[in-house]
């Protein structure tokens, strides 16, 4: 199994990442984690950035890609969901129903993308196993339904891609951290920061964050991975 990891678009000003991951199975089963920004919205999208263009480095089409989990549908993480309609989405049943509802506004921004005519979700309830080695860890607060991702690779040993629930170096304490100005509920932050930093203790994992302008360059990039 190979995990990479791509930048698919920069935050201007903090220069930090909005990244992409993909996770590839032994048996060819590619799972795309978030699709990246829209380009031409408040994030920086260069030509290489491009999701596609990004994917096509390391010999991926978007037909050849069969998940893509949704972390959660923010304008940054599911800017191109319309560009992979093959593949199967895979949801916090809760997230799907809040952004569907318009419950957290700023959901709408990209709904022309998740919201697609035609593609296809799985909706999920809290922690759940997509493939073995794969888990979907629920880690709500960001936005209703936010979910995270542990893999398990037979080389480097467990890596938690936790996206937005920690975006950032000062976001690994669940007390003390701070609260962004996109998080919508900050006990439940708190409480899934708690959950994602016991759980990577307990595997001993390595905690990928989500948009962190200094882990981002000691972490090894597309097309190089993490096998
Ligand atoms: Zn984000």
């Amino acid at each position: 199994m190979r995990l990479y990891l791509f930048r698919f678009g920069v935050i201007p000003g903090i220069n930090a990442p909005v990244p992409g991951y993909l996770v590839q199975t032994e048996d060819g089963v590619n799972i795309l984690i978030d699709t990246g920004a829209e380009p031409g919205g408040m994030v920086q999208v260069d030509p290489q950035d491009d999701p596609v263009a990004r994917l096509a480095a390391v010999g991926v089409r978007p037909a050849d890609v069969d998940f893509v989990v949704c972390s959660h549908l923010d304008p940054d993480h599911a800017g191109n969901h319309d560009r992979f309609p093959g593949a199967e989405f895979v949801v916090q049943r809760t997230h799907l129903a809040a952004a569907r509802a318009g419950d957290v506004p700023r959901l709408l921004a990209a709904k022309e993308h998740w919201g697609a005519p035609g593609l296809r979700y799985r909706e999920v309830d809290g922690d759940t196993e997509l493939l073995p080695g794969i888990e979907l860890i629920a880690s709500g607060g960001h936005v209703p339904g936010h979910q995270s991702v542990l893999v398990r690779l037979p080389g480097t040993g467990p890596v938690l891609l936790a996206v937005d629930a920690i975006p950032n170096g000062m976001a690994l304490d669940a007390a003390a951290r701070p609260i962004f100005p996109f998080d919508t509920d900050e006990e439940q932050v708190r409480v899934s920061t708690a959950k994602l930093i016991d759980l990577a203790e307990r595997e001993g994992a390595l905690i990928v964050r989500g948009h962190d302008a200094e882990q981002w360059p000691t972490l090894r990039h597309a097309p190089e991975f993490y096998g």
